[in-house]
């Protein structure tokens, strides 16, 4: 007979998908694991394991027991460039099949190791399906993670039960989803194409959902007060359990080390200073932060919108561009001349790249963001609870900006209207007015604004308290490991548990 204190030692694998956004939140979420003392391992490959493995070595320093098994991408076996192994917004697009293809080369080795490393549970994306078969073969539980709202899970599901949008007449016209906590409205525009149109992205959306309802449960980085109407939902909709840990990004970087080399490890040294040098500088709630997250590129002609607006508002601002590199030389004359100007009338600051976003969003001098709605940046925004102009791009950003604007009425719409694939441009252009518009409402003074303002500072406590002790995130997360420790004993006296 197996004794409770044996099970003690629980290991858990957290299996990332390999983008930067995916991959970002599950190390935030499995670094919270070890620091309750559950013994960590993250597996992925080499040049994914570079974006955050600083932190882990930090968080090993500190005494927890954390590591990272990394893999070696076959990128010779499937005629990609060495470090090609990511999706980020630089990723040449007629690489994504050949970096899908080999993951599904790993997927073996991966299997071998569940089994090596002697997992009691594993966590794993949404992206890897398989795991939830390996898991059964195991007899160990299987965790399904995402990398997205609560409330974006149960939309889709209602989408997919009841087909509300099937019976509009035309794109544009508004549909409710019914079954929801809130009465929610969108077009069919504003919806994925693999919900409009079976394709292959759908099928794939199938086997997840599928391996969804046969997982243990769910785990999300969200908390009880930003989402709890649709914890309930989730649980109901899939037939299996559901926790919030969230939020992993306040959870797990709690020094300024953890938040500044946070991810893509591109940041050139110094150039923080000089930034936090900036925006120092600026009065408190005087500045605007603009960021699409870490897979987007705009063409030119939404860049000059987007430039025009900033220019013209009467905030402060940090923009944070992405060079297109396939039209190389395109826009350079336009934004660098841009970039200068901004610069010598001290209004605007430019990031090329990859921005310390957690630094920038504590800082007193923000006053709100615009941003494309990844699921990540909301969460982040709320941390430090700011109001958000939303300006949804692809994913399930569109059922995100619900949650922002309707549910929780700490954002404004921009009214993008038009849903695209991540490495599209499509066809919609957001003018100078409506992004200048919506700027204006969320940084002005006005009673909206305050409201706004007050409600956004209001979660931001309640993600604080969701975190401590007696919070419902800590709750959720020691709940969670005393049920898996549990789970384990039984497996170990020969008892089913699965
Ligand atoms: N991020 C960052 N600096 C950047 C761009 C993104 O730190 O310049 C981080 C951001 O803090 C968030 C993640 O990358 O944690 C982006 O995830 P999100 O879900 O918001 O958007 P996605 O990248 O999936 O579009």
């Amino acid at each position: 007979m197996v004794m409770s204190h044996e099970a003690n030692n629980m290991k858990v694998i957290f299996l990332p998908f390999i983008s930067t956004s995916h991959i970002i939140p599950m190390v935030d979420m499995a670094r919270v694991f070890a620091m309750y003392g559950v013994d960590v391992t993250i597996i992925t490959t080499k040049g994914n394991a570079a974006i955050f493995q600083k932190s882990i070595d930090r968080d090993f320093n500190r005494g927890r027991s954390i590591k990272t098994h990394v893999l070696e991408f076959p990128a010779k076996q499937v005629g990609l460039p060495v470090g090609v192994e990511t999706f980020n917004a630089d990723t040449p697009l007629d690489m994504s099949p050949k970096i899908y293809y080999g993951l599904a080369i790993l997927q073996p080795q991966i299997e071998k190791l569940f089994e090596e490393l002697e997992a009691d549970c594993i966590v794993s994306d949404m992206f890897h399906p398989w795991t939830v078969g390996v898991a059964a073969k195991l007899g160990i539980q299987r965790i399904i993670f995402y990398a997205a709202s609560v409330l974006s899970r149960s939309a889709v599901h209602t989408l997919e039960q009841h087909a509300t949008h099937t019976r509009v007449d035309h794109d544009s016209e508004k549909f409710t989803m019914v079954g929801l906590p809130h009465k929610l409205e969108m077009t069919r525009l504003q919806l994925p194409d693999w919900m409009r149109k079976s394709n292959a992205y759908g099928q794939l959306m199938k086997m997840i959902n599928d391996s969804a309802t046969k997982s243990y449960g769910a785990v999300f980085n969200s908390f009880h007060d930003f989402e709890g109407a649709y914890e309930e939902h989730y649980k109901n909709a899939f037939g299996t359990k559901c926790w919030s840990l969230g939020p992993v990004s306040l959870w797990a970087n709690q020094d300024v080390s953890d938040k500044s080399e946070r991810g893509d490890t591109k940041v050139e040294e110094g150039e923080d200073s000089d930034l936090l040098k900036w925006l120092n500088s600026k009065k408190e709630n005087s500045v605007l932060y603009v960021s699409f997250g870490s897979l987007n590129k705009f063409p030119l002609s939404q860049l000059v919108e987007i430039a025009h607006a900033l220019e013209t508002s009467s905030h402060d601002f940090i923009w944070v561009v992405r060079k297109n590199n396939d039209k190389e030389g395109e826009d350079e004359g336009f934004m660098e001349e841009f970039e200068k100007r901004v610069k010598e009338s001290n209004k605007g600051y430019l990031i090329w790249g990859w921005a310390p976003q957690l630094l920038i969003l504590e800082n007193q001098a923000i006053g709100a963001m615009v941003t494309h709605c990844g699921w990540n940046t909301i969460v982040e925004s709320m941390n430090v609870g700011l109001p958000m102009v939303t300006w949804p791009l692809f994913a399930e950003h569109f059922f995100n900006e619900k949650l922002v604007v309707d549910v929780l009425r700490i954002g404004v719409s921009v009214g993008a209207k038009e849903w695209r694939n991540w490495n599209e441009f499509g066809s919609e252009v957001v003018k100078r007015d409506e992004i200048g518009k919506a700027i204006g409402l969320v940084m002005e003074n006005g009673k909206e604004a305050e409201e706004m303002r007050l409600r956004a500072k209001g979660l931001s406590d309640d993600a604080k308290k969701a975190i401590l002790v007696g919070g419902s995130s800590h709750a959720n997360l020691i709940q969670l490991i005393e049920e898996l420790k549990s789970l384990k004993l039984q497996r170990l006296n020969g008892l089913c548990c699965c």
